[in-house]
């Protein structure tokens, strides 16, 4: 692989004339809220079809002028990231995996009709942003500074085609304990109604569209009593298939783990592919497939299911207390964190704030 060092290279550095004051900075870094506080800077690569990708800068964090034509505002051929940098004891900074968030990146390109950006264009652009704004990655427990890279159609043309010009950028903010108080199990509301993908859709890309066909059954689920949605296949309308933005882990009495199969329509998720392996390295049987409602509810009923808990880079793992839906309502392990959902999530967050040994490779120092 190249070394950062050259990656980094690569961006043009354009230091804001007005950066946060420390102090601002540090009262912002104390008490994030989430998406709310931005970093002085941010990433930026610029596409055309005849240049390719050109252009790469670190510059101002500030508003974008886009006329009123630009193809995203009207067909919506966007695609983004979720990722952190995470501050270690020794005041080091990391990201997870990121070639593994480059790569994701790349097939929701595809899937979108936008152009590849190459891995090393990625890495490289969030290398340069986080080095740029360091002072921005906090230190407390649980916090982190996330990372959104995100790529859209930038001509303005009405025409309904692939554009010829897309923008690249990357923003970060830091962000605080997602359990602050800790972890509570969340209640979920399985949708009868609404679908989040179809077989052949954007489901496993991470497309702005995805995210907004998903708020009117979130909105349904909160009217229910509940936290989140959760979907089901909408080919049977039968088979768990994910929340709005987590997938999903079930864990019954005799050991077995059991996550919803990449069918095509689930996003793969990174925190999923992650657990996969560290719950296979505690010995347990895990078994991607298919997994009917039907067999969670009643496994939920006569106690052959003991956990259920969601995953995803945002709150890392989440328990699940309460499964509700038209039909049924059941209590998943009497309301309270199951103790795997509970090992996997210390093991994990151990692993990317440095406090564990990173045993599969899995960090990358910034
Ligand atoms: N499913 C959906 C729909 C998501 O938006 C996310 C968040 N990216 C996930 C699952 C979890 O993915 P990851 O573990 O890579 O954050």
């Amino acid at each position: 692989p190249t070394e950062l060092e050259d990656l980094v290279e690569l961006f043009d550095v354009s230091p804001t004339d007005t950066p946060t004051p420390d102090d601002e900075r540090e009262a912002a870094l104390a008490s994030p809220r989430f998406g709310t506080v931005f970093t002085d800077h941010m990433a930026r690569i610029t596409w055309r079809k005849d240049t390719g990708w050109v252009d790469r800068r670190i510059e101002k964090y500030g508003p974008l002028q886009l006329d009123p034509a630009t193809a995203v505002l009207h067909y919506a051929q966007e695609i983004f990231e979720g990722m952190k940098a995470y501050r270690h004891a020794d005041g080091s900074v990391w990201t997870f995996r990121p070639d593994a968030n480059a790569a994701r990146f790349a097939r929701s390109a595809h899937r979108l009709a936008l152009p590849a950006l190459s891995v090393d264009d990625f890495v490289g652009s969030i290398a340069a942003l986080v080095r740029t704004d360091l002072a921005w990655v906090p230190g407390g427990e649980d916090s982190s500074l996330y990372l959104r890279p995100f790529m859209f159609a930038s001509e303005p043309f009405l025409g309904v085609r692939p554009a010829n010009e897309a923008e690249y950028l990357c923003i970060a903010s830091p962000v605080g304990p997602y359990f602050a108080g800790g972890v509570k199990p969340v209640s979920i509301w399985v949708s009868q109604d609404y679908h989040r993908a179809a077989p052949g859709g954007t489901g496993d890309a991470k497309c702005g569209g995805n995210y907004a066909a998903s708020l009117l059954p979130q909105t349904e689920a909160q009217e229910n009593g509940c936290d989140q949605v959760c979907f089901l296949d909408s080919t049977t309308n039968t088979f768990l298939e994910e929340l709005g933005g987590m997938n999903l882990f079930v864990v019954k009495a005799d050991g077995t783990v059991h996550t919803p199969e990449l069918t095509g329509s689930i996003l793969e998720g990174i925190t999923r592919s992650s657990i996969l392996r560290l719950v296979a390295d505690r010995g347990h049987d895990v078994v991607e497939r298919r997994i009917p409602l039907a067999e969670v509810v009643d496994g939920l009923a006569d106690g052959s299911i003991t956990e259920i808990f969601a995953c995803g880079t945002a709150a890392v793992v989440t328990p699940i207390g309460r499964l509700a839906g038209g039909t049924f309502d059941h209590q998943v392990g009497g309301g309270e964190p199951g103790e795997l959902t509970m090992a996997i999530r210390s093991e994990l967050t151990d692993i990317q704030y440095g406090r564990a040994t990173d045993r599969h490779g899995w960090m990358r120092r910034l």
